[in-house]
């Protein structure tokens, strides 16, 4: 099938830094220039699903919203079902939830009730590691419904934020690391 047709350092080129966005000190990591490429966009997908096979996983949870994006295309590559983890009161049906800590304050996702079954083989995407709060609150939901994960994936980790730790047991891939 498909060969992996872009190389981790062509998706970091394209990465667009913005500095002081949303608020001054953060540097934002735009990915719409990997999106907007074909070749880099596919590249991406075929890079965070490198391990797998159509047939191997159930579900590809994605968390919001750039995560939506490579998850969804991840999904549809290797068969599986989407999942998506929202921040709380998006989700219209029953949801479990699980709170994490913000540095300022907490946030809260959900994801529905039913989404995954018992034993369901999980997939878990987003664009970026930072902190790793977000991912790991998603990988707590992904448990509580009896699910487990093969591989949390992320296209961009930064690394001296030491999301890794935050998703200790769990296998991770990140393929651009700053
Ligand atoms: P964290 O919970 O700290 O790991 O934050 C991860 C979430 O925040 C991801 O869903 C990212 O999309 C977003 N995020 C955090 N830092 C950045 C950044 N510098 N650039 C772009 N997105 C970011």
């Amino acid at each position: 099938m498909s060969q992996t047709i872009a190389t981790p350092r062509e998706i970091e080129q394209a990465i667009r830094n913005v500095p002081d966005f949303p608020k001054p000190g953060i540097q934002f990591k735009d990915i719409t220039p990997v999106l907007a490429d074909p070749r880099l966009f596919a590249g991406a997908i075929d890079l965070l699903t490198e391990k797998f096979k159509p047939g191997m996983v159930d579900a590809v949870v994605g968390i919001d919203a750039r995560g939506f994006i490579f998850a969804a295309a991840a999904a549809v590559k290797l068969r599986a079902g989407f999942v998506p983890v929202r921040k709380k009161g998006k989700l219209p049906y029953q949801t479990i939830e699980q709170d994490y800590a913000l540095e300022y304050g907490s946030a809260t996702v959900a994801m529905h009730m039913d989404a995954l079954q018992p034993g369901a083989r999980v997939l878990l995407i987003d664009d970026l590691l930072a902190t790793g709060g977000t991912a790991a609150a998603a990988a707590a939901l992904v448990k509580k419904l009896g699910a487990n994960i093969l591989e949390a994936g992320f296209l961009i980790e930064l690394k001296f934020l030491n999301g890794r730790e935050k998703l200790k047991g769990f296998p991770m891939r990140s393929i651009v690391v700053y």
